[in-house]
């Protein structure tokens, strides 16, 4: 069902050489720098018995793209930096939303939400001829409404989120986002994320 949703989820830049670096760091605390590259679960080995300072040395940056409801649940993580795409300066020119897969089930649902998403940007657009800042007639905008944000974790902070919000518990759409990023990490650095 995560899946469905309509995220994107892009890898802008990593840490070069992560896992060197990372086992490096390890390494230097038991002066054995020169056996980097030798163990090749090295760095499983190590968080495994909580040993994870060392992974905080790589860091990802990512462009996603959803919903409001979505990237406020994602800056709750605060061992990051953000950039977000204003709602204050920039104008919401197009009627532009996420549509939860979850609302499709049921006709009613159907009818409501896009009445409801109809209704919103009808108000955003009045308000903006009447004279109010973009920033003023956003008040009137849905959680649904689509946002871009610039993300950068360390490896850390990302496993963190990866594993909390994978979660069967976690807002489908965040399960989304976290199942990419994971796909992404597992690529870029399978040696710490590949027990996930
Ligand atoms: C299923 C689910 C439901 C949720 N429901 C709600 C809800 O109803 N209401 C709500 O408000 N939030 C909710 N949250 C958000 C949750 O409470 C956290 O704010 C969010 O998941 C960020 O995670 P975090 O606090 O572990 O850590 P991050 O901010 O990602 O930080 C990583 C880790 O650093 C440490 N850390 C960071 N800052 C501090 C600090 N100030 N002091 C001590 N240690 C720190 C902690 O060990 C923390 O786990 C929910 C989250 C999930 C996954």
């Amino acid at each position: 069902m995560s899946e469905a949703y309509d995220v994107e989820v892009r890898l802008l830049a990593v840490t070069p050489n992560p896992e060197t670096v990372i086992e490096s760091a390890g390494r230097l605390c038991w002066d054995t720098m020169d056996k980097t590259g030798t163990v090749p679960d090295r760095i499983q080995r190590w968080l495994e018995i909580g040993h994870e300072s060392m992974i905080e040395h790589a860091s990802a940056t990512f462009f996603i793209r959803g919903s409001r409801a979505m990237t406020h649940e994602l800056v709750r993580h605060r061992i990051a930096s953000y950039s977000q795409r204003s709602q204050r300066y920039v104008r919401e020119k197009d009627v532009s939303y996420v549509y939860p897969p979850e609302v499709e089930k049921s006709e009613v649902a159907v009818k409501v939400y896009r009445d409801a998403m109809d209704a919103a940007w009808e108000a955003y657009g009045k308000l903006l001829v009447a004279g109010m800042k973009p920033e003023i007639a956003r008040y009137v905008l849905p959680n649904a409404c689509y946002t871009e944000i610039i993300c950068t974790w360390n490896f850390r902070e990302l496993r963190h989120l990866i594993r909390l919000r994978t979660s069967p518990r976690a807002l489908p759409e965040i399960r989304a986002v976290a199942s990419r990023l994971l796909e992404i990490m597992k690529e870029q650095a399978p040696q710490v994320f590949e027990d996930m």
